[in-house]
């Protein structure tokens, strides 16, 4: 009996090449794959983007992959055989002669965080950074304005830092909204750009300086006694002092970055 075989296009065995991912990218990796080298099939004329996605890492994580030793772009085709090494952004390591996938940091960054993770926008709020917000968006919603206002993108959803369009992304690993605002602050080095008592925790407008005279009335007493700054939102009307939130967040961010925090209230 004679067996099946299209002479023309005989079923080739797939090509295979060798991956292995560093440091924190091995949070996206299933167990087995962690810390290792393994074969990772490829189709043929796919990218090294595709492949790593395919192994569960999202493109926005990754800043540098070396195939057999040379860095290359994301659009590099695998043909099968190689050693793919890929790592994510260093922080402080001088890398600078290989070629970085990720664009160059943003000056003022600024963050569109996915519904889920409201408290950590109203923190990073409270600790001065741009974070747009709502508990209603769509992804493409999200990824829209992560385009077109050059956003961060901060999420637990991994598909939406696989979108082709994201560029700027960071995977909230930390469940604990006191632990993400740490989180986001490392990953993005913003030590020195905390600016606490700067905008409107709830609408993310910035305040403007009030005088006491002007809001004194809509003060409860014990604060009209001991504090004498106060800052307004031109949005919602509240009025801000440095007071329970900002000791909470000056609490937070010395627990989270012991020596690091340079608070500076503007
Ligand atoms: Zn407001």
């Amino acid at each position: 009996m004679k067996s099946y075989s299209d002479p023309i296009f005989p079923a080739a065995p797939r090509t295979t090449a060798e991956f292995r991912f560093y440091e924190e990218l091995n949070d996206f990796l299933a167990p087995r794959l962690r810390k290792t080298a393994f074969a990772l099939g490829i189709d043929r004329g796919r990218s090294v983007k595709d492949a790593i996605e395919s192994a569960g890492v999202p493109h926005t994580q990754v800043d540098l992959i070396l195939v057999d030793g040379v860095s290359v772009g994301f659009g590099h085709v695998l043909r099968g055989g190689e050693r793919v090494a890929v790592y994510p952004v260093f922080e402080r390591l001088d890398i600078a002669p290989l070629q970085h996938l990720r664009p160059a940091p943003l000056r003022n960054p600024r963050f569109i965080i996915d519904t889920h993770l409201g408290k950590l926008a109203r923190h990073l709020r409270l600790a001065g950074f741009d974070g747009l917000w709502r508990n209603d968006y769509a992804d493409e919603e999200i990824v829209r304005l992560a385009v077109s206002e050059q956003r961060i993108v901060l999420t637990r959803d991994r598909d939406l830092l696989k979108r082709r369009a994201v560029e700027r992304g960071h995977f909230v690993r930390a469940t604990d909204a006191d632990v993400q605002l740490a989180e986001v602050i490392c990953a993005f080095q913003l030590e020195g750009m905390l600016r606490p008592f700067s905008r409107c925790r709830e609408c993310n407008v910035a305040l403007v300086d009030a005088d006491k005279a002007e809001v004194g009335e809509r003060l409860p007493e014990r604060v009209r006694e001991f504090y004498n700054r106060f800052r307004r939102c031109p949005g919602c009307g509240r009025i801000y002092w440095e007071g329970t939130h900002y000791k909470r967040l000056q609490r937070m961010l010395a627990l989270a970055l012991p020596g690091k925090s340079k608070m500076r209230s503007e």
